[in-house]
């Protein structure tokens, strides 16, 4: 059998952010506005916007933080309703009530896609929606986008997962009135900890700079020289001293680690795709194991793996879970533990939890192991024969391959 690769090492971060650091602690300038112009963060937002198309980028300490600010910014009433996929990471509803929002949860079907017809059905008496993209699948973008410009909804798109994704040519991000990004460490540029907004909404990205901790005149330290920026400055001028700082601003230190990083992005997907095209294609031979179809306008980025185990009963499910970590392959079942911050269940943090018996059985199905982009595709092979005997072992080989 080839040799298993390690799973959960990132990516060396590149060797040029070493002298960057370094020239930051001789000088000691880790904050973002000590330096009258150019911060690492500055250059770092105005790098992240061309990459992506958008005006603006705001760098923060998280996603969670981008989308609070973006729910904020938005100037949400108090206990405005937001409408949220039923599967996403605990920290979008927790975003929401620390808002002073409050969140609608909507089905997911079994291809971990917004269930259409639940979204629209839940879309009145809501104020904004925010689309996560979870683990990079993006949803039926038109359909929601068609749905909520008919009703004037702004879009949140969380795409802390997604950085590199297109949907129909276009980044995801830069669809709805805002796009927000995670630099943690099990994203596609890994920075421990960071986040991103995107906007070309000069209004919104004025008050989200203010609210992100601009105190004074710092605002100007986000407007780029040489840009046409009245439209900007207007708007700064407007917020000035009306908003609270929530000061969740990013430091130049993990700027210095992300920006050399943009440039692996295209390298990073491209390889994560075919990663995953191959063990997906492997997998789908088994007749216990589904990895769905992406959508026809959607061209991914993932950095890890979801499939959905068929025709196993749930002490069947164990068994596979264990069978696979066995064999070197460390999978989660999202639905099966008791603390799984993925299963909409365990967000009892919430008033009025509902029941989703759509995503809850998806969630009692799907696995998710990660698939680094860095994997060759023999160690990829590797992954697969795992999970495939793994599955054969619990279920009986007689099958495979079958039909
Ligand atoms: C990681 C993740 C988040 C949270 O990002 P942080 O930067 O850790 O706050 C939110 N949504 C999704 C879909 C994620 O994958």
């Amino acid at each position: 059998m080839s040799s298993l690769p390690n799973m959960h090492d990132a990516e060396p971060i590149p060797a040029e952010a070493r002298a960057e650091i370094d020239r930051l602690l001789l000088s000691g300038d880790l904050f973002r506005y000590t330096a009258p112009e150019d911060a690492p963060v500055a250059l770092l937002e105005r790098e992240f916007a061309a990459l992506l198309g958008s005006k603006y980028a705001l760098a923060v300490s998280s996603c969670s933080a981008a989308l609070f600010l973006s729910l904020k910014a938005l100037d949400l009433p108090r206990g405005a309703k937001v409408l949220i996929p039923g599967f996403t990471f605990a920290a979008v509803p927790s975003s929401i009530v620390h808002a002073d929002c409050v969140p609608v949860l909507c089905e997911v079907g079994e291809n971990y896609r917004i269930d259409m017809a639940d979204f629209e059905a839940k879309l009145d008496g809501v104020s904004a929606v925010i689309v996560s993209h979870m683990r990079g699948h993006t949803s039926d973008m038109d359909a929601i986008l068609a749905l909520c410009d008919a009703r004037g909804l702004p879009v949140i798109e969380d795409a802390a997962h997604s950085l590199g994704t297109k949907w129909a040519g276009r980044n995801i991000g830069t669809l709805g009135r805002v796009g927000c990004f995670s630099f943690q460490s099990y994203k596609l540029v890994n920075a421990g900890e960071g986040g991103i907004l995107i906007t070309d909404d000069a209004e919104l990205v004025a008050r989200a700079v203010i609210l992100s901790g601009a105190y004074e005149h710092n605002w100007r330290k986000h407007m780029a020289p040489g840009d046409n920026t009245s439209e900007l400055e207007e708007a700064f001028a407007r917020w000035q001293n009306r908003l609270p700082l929530y000061n969740l601003r990013l430091s130049n230190l993990a700027a210095a680690v992300i920006r050399p990083q943009l440039a692996h992005v295209a390298r990073r997907v491209r390889d994560g795709r075919r990663n995953h095209d191959h063990v997906a294609a492997i997998l789908n031979r088994s007749p216990w194991i589904e990895v769905p179809d992406k959508l026809a306008p959607e061209e991914r980025a993932p950095d890890s793996l979801q499939f959905n185990l068929a025709g196993m009963s749930a002490e069947d499910m164990r068994a596979f879970i264990a069978a696979a970590e066995a064999g070197g392959v460390k999978v989660q079942l999202f639905g099966l533990s008791t603390d799984n911050a993925r299963a909409f269940w365990n967000w009892q943090f919430l008033d009025d939890l509902p029941e989703l018996p759509r995503t809850r059985a998806m969630l009692e199905r799907a696995c998710d192991t990660r698939l680094p982009a860095r994997l060759t595709l023999a160690e990829c092979e590797a992954v697969a024969e795992v999970l495939v005997s793994a599955a054969d072992s619990v279920m009986g080989p007689l099958r495979a391959y079958g039909t």
